[in-house]
């Protein structure tokens, strides 16, 4: 059948019911939070449980997350295991190639607190915050899989809620770019 054109709905009508307007921040928002890319990293016992992610029980891949091999294609850093003097510096020049905007989990007791190592260790560096800015924290010795699953959904989360230009005027990473001592 023709429609004459005195039949259309009227433009605003036809206007909301088939285009989306939304902001470019808005988009690259929901892109980012889709597609988050995490490094393979670990120091220590932790990461067996963030290896397990990877496999088809949990299957994290669901969630838009591709394990990366470098720091120059992943903006996701979960700090899984303890964070000794020794790794500090190699930790650091990791999250320092990873491209803006990017993000931090801090995984286990060790690299929450330092855990099980007293306030004398001589290596150990009590608290990945001291180095780096922690997005989301995942207590636990060792968090279970889908804790690191919930911590995944509660950054995915805060980066709906956060604009680009906020989490450039939050984030002053230069300042962390500090190596604590004993
Ligand atoms: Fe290992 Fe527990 Fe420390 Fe994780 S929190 S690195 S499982 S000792």
């Amino acid at each position: 059948d023709i429609i004459s054109p005195a039949s259309y709905p009227p433009i605003t009508q036809q206007l909301s019911e088939n285009v989306i307007l939304t902001t470019l921040d808005d988009v690259y928002t929901w892109a980012r939070l889709s597609s988050l890319w995490p490094l393979l990293y670990g120091t220590a016992c932790c990461f067996i449980e963030f290896a397990a992610l990877i496999g088809s029980r949990f299957d994290f891949d669901r969630f838009g997350l591709i394990p990366r091999a470098s720091p120059r294609q992943a903006d996701l850093i979960i700090l899984a295991g303890t964070l000794n003097m020794k790794m500090s510096a190699p930790t650091l020049r990791l999250y320092e190639q990873m491209p803006e905007p990017k993000y931090v989990i801090a995984m286990g007791a060790c690299m929450i607190s330092g855990g099980m190592f007293s306030a004398d260790s001589p290596t150990a560096i009590r608290g990945a915050d001291k180095i780096l800015p922690i997005d989301v924290y995942i207590p636990g010795c060792p968090p279970r899989p889908e804790a690191i699953l919930n911590a995944i959904i509660k950054l995915r989360k805060k980066i709906a809620n956060e604009s680009l230009e906020e989490r450039g005027i939050t984030r002053q990473t230069h300042r962390y770019y500090t190596i604590p001592h004993h």
